[in-house]
């Protein structure tokens, strides 16, 4: 009736004026330095020691999580100028470590799809390298299977100049959408981030099988395996077990700033 249709306006009003003024604090963010980056450690299971992190965007002083903006960054096409100043900020900050006298670990970003028609993309990620000096070998790009659906050809493109430069490429979120594992054959992937989806349901012991079989493809095919979103000591232990090259979870570490990463880089996170 009459009144649903008011109250379902008014709900796309709200959702129009969210989306608004998300826009407004990304064009300011964009203006005024106004994003940051977290680092989450990722661990190598056996001696707990850190191998690398993850880069995880997040706006300086605003509580809104990347769930929410990087969406709408995608839609206003913001996420292109904002995709560039994560490659930027992570690669200085891998460059101010090293300065620091630590040894280079690498750092993984995120990229969405929209990302992959930024055409000078590779050439910039190539030029901020150069620039800091840090080997590319130490830069991993993080794509989620969702990209590989949209836009194919292209995609195999540009993951194939990445790797041509010496970046890294690891398929994200492994196990949420189609999983086809037709992808792992002719794309140029060197590591499979397994779903925290994936992570949570090896607690239940029905999918030890399909754990076991995806890690033991993915090392048939040379790639390497990171679980994510690992919380509990259970599923670290039964991960181990598999034979999961890397974790990553609230288990070891959240995300967390640089200068709280400094004090902790050479550290071992289980005892
Ligand atoms: P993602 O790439 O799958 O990143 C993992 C997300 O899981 C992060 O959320 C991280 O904080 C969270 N996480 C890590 N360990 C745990 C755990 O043990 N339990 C739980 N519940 N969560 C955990 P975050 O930082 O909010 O990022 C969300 C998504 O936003 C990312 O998912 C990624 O797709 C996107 N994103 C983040 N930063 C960037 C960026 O710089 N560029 C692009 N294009 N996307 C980004
Ligand atoms: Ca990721
Ligand atoms: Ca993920
Ligand atoms: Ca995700």
């Amino acid at each position: 009736g009459k009144n649903h249709y008011m109250y379902f306006q008014q709900e796309m009003i709200e959702v129009l004026k969210e989306k608004v003024e998300t826009e407004r604090r990304l064009t300011e963010a964009l203006a005024e330095d106004g994003f940051r980056l977290v680092y989450q450690p990722q661990v190598e299971p056996i001696t707990g020691s850190i191998v690398g992190f993850e880069a995880l965007l997040r706006l300086k002083g605003i509580a809104i999580l990347p769930d929410r903006f990087i969406p709408v960054a995608e839609e206003t096409g913001q996420i292109i100028p904002i995709g560039r100043w994560v490659v930027g900020e992570a690669i200085r900050q891998m460059a101010s470590w090293r300065d620091q006298g630590l040894p280079l670990k690498p750092v993984a970003i995120n990229l969405s799809s929209k990302q992959l028609s930024d055409e000078g993309l590779h050439g910039y990620l190539q030029q901020k390298l150069l620039e800091k000096n840090i080997p590319a070998e130490y830069l991993e790009v993080e794509i989620t299977e969702s990209v590989l659906l949209e836009e194919s050809t292209d995609t195999t493109t540009f993951l194939n100049r990445l790797r041509e430069i010496g970046i890294r490429i690891a398929l994200d979120d492994f196990g949420t959408g189609y999983s086809s594992l037709i992808y792992l054959t002719y794309l140029p992937i060197q590591k499979i981030k397994l779903d925290k989806t994936l992570s949570d349901r090896f607690l239940k012991d029905e999918s030890v099988e399909v754990m076991n079989s995806i890690i033991t493809l993915g090392h048939s095919l040379n790639m390497e395996i990171t679980a994510e979103g690992v919380e509990e000591p259970e599923q670290y232990r039964k991960l181990k077990k598999s034979g999961c090259d890397f974790m990553q979870g609230y288990l070891f570490s959240r995300p967390l700033p640089a200068e709280e990463v400094t004090p902790i880089y050479n550290s071992q996170l289980i005892s």
